[in-house]
């Protein structure tokens, strides 16, 4: 395709995707191509999609009958985790011009210099098992260039049974640490205020090369160039150690806020599961965290419904929350998906009673939230805001902050009053603008 096309991209699933299309988009810039907002008028449309509910791969067959249905000219180029696992499937729909799995959506511009206009769909998607490239990205979150994601790692070496994750971005694989430094810093000179550390196992950093997340770490403590503030994105409880949470305790740069994958807190269904760990291994790192930081922001993500989950399994799940000073639940409805061997276990649980479930425990996590939010209020936090005038201080409660100059960005703001999911704040001190100038005290 020539330059001066108009290319727009999407991304459906995780941050390392929002990362990896980012990067794309920057791509197709550097090449000539103009890069238009998704929804807009374009000659091309690039889809990375993700795999790990039915739903996310429902909605991109949806997405793609509307494009074709809108603007049949438009070349569609669908990549990521679904595309590496059904390219078939998705070649089979109309409007479909080219299909590029894990690897090859790093090749995106060379496949595109040879997409003819009315040939058949074309597929170019290879092994994950040979795949231990590491391809690093850092982009903005969405396009407001608040947060900039950084990706450590890709792929997974574990064996959840119910997660495509593994079959979709093969074996674990890290950036080296200096290479992270270096990109940390540039984000640092870039304006940016906040990097998040992302991967699919960012707990298993440099496990294949014998170094580690600590290590890395402890280097991006000691850089005095990344001025940023450090969010870990998310981490499996049994990886993490109490060295970590030492560092992030100690020091000035990590955020106080962790995402630690639960799934369940029953102990028959973690087993089921795979998951590598038991619910008193989880229960410990909370308390840890919360020993040494008290204020700390914990987030879990908890799948109901899984193959023979009973309604006293369930019930398990409600009580270990409960009991666990957790700040926010993202619960997520287990749907089967192909080739996993959760998939060919028995004990399917009715979608009427997983629905009933996951409504449960959002409720509770509503209600964890909110508690969360209480035990912050007259407390003084840094906000990094969107330039909506909402973003998340260090231990991720969600702020609006009205009275500030348009443009403010980081903010130290003391939290006032709960509304809904988020807390009004007053500001105290504009530290940084979107333009980078300095404002006085207000
Ligand atoms: S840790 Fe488990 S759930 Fe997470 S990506 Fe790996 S296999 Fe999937």
């Amino acid at each position: 395709m020539l330059p001066q096309t108009r290319a727009s991209l999407h991304t459906l699933g995780c941050k390392l995707n929002y990362a990896e299309t980012s990067s794309m988009a920057h791509g197709f810039t550097e090449r000539g191509f103009s890069v238009v907002p998704f929804g807009d008028e374009s000659d091309l449309v690039v889809l990375n999609t993700c795999s790990v509910t039915e739903t996310a791969e429902k909605e991109c067959r949806q997405i793609i009958r509307r494009i074709r249905r809108r603007s049949p000219e438009t070349k569609i180029v669908v990549t990521g985790c679904y595309a590496q696992l059904r390219p078939e499937e998705i070649a089979s729909i109309e409007g479909v011009s080219l299909v590029l799995g894990t690897n090859e959506k790093f090749e995106i511009f060379e496949y595109l210099q040879n997409l003819s206009s009315d040939a058949a769909p074309r597929i170019a998607v290879s092994e994950v098992s040979g795949i231990d490239a590491f391809h690093g990205t850092s982009a903005a979150a969405s396009d407001e260039r608040t947060r900039a994601f950084l990706k450590i790692q890709d792929g997974c070496d574990y064996s959840c049974s119910f997660c495509t994750i593994p079959k979709a971005r093969g074996a674990s694989r890290s950036a080296e640490i200096n290479d992270v430094i270096a990109r940390a810093r540039q984000l640092c000179h870039e304006g940016f205020h906040e990097i998040i550390l992302s991967g699919v196992n960012v707990g298993d950093f440099g496990h294949r090369t014998g170094s580690s997340l600590l290590e890395l770490l402890l280097a991006i403590e000691g850089e005095d160039e990344i001025t940023a503030r450090i969010r870990i994105s998310s981490i499996e409880p049994n990886l993490l150690s109490d060295e970590i949470i030492a560092l992030v305790a100690s020091s000035e740069k990590f955020c106080s806020h962790f995402h630690i994958p639960m799934q369940s807190g029953s102990a028959s269904i973690l087993r089921l599961m795979q998951r590598r760990y038991h619910t008193e291994l989880y229960r410990s790192r909370v308390e840890r965290i919360k020993n040494v930081m008290p204020h700390a922001g914990i987030g879990a993500d908890v799948i109901v419904g899984f193959p023979g989950e009973t309604n006293d399994e369930f019930l398990d799940t409600v009580g270990f929350i409960e009991s666990l000073p957790i700040s926010f639940l993202h619960v997520f409805t287990y749907s089967e998906r192909p080739g996993t061997r959760a998939s060919q276990m028995s004990g399917s649980v009715p979608v009427h009673i997983r629905r009933d479930r996951n409504r449960t425990l959002r409720l509770l996590g509503e209600k964890k939230k909110r508690a969360f939010h209480t035990s912050q209020l007259g407390r003084e936090a840094i906000a990094l805001l969107e330039p909506s005038r909402e973003g998340y201080t260090e231990n991720y409660v969600r702020v609006r902050v009205d009275d500030v100059p348009h443009g403010s960005e980081l903010v130290r703001v003391r939290l006032g009053e709960c509304r809904g999911d988020l807390v009004m704040a007053e500001p105290l001190e504009v530290l940084a603008q979107r333009r980078e100038e300095l404002l006085p005290i207000l």
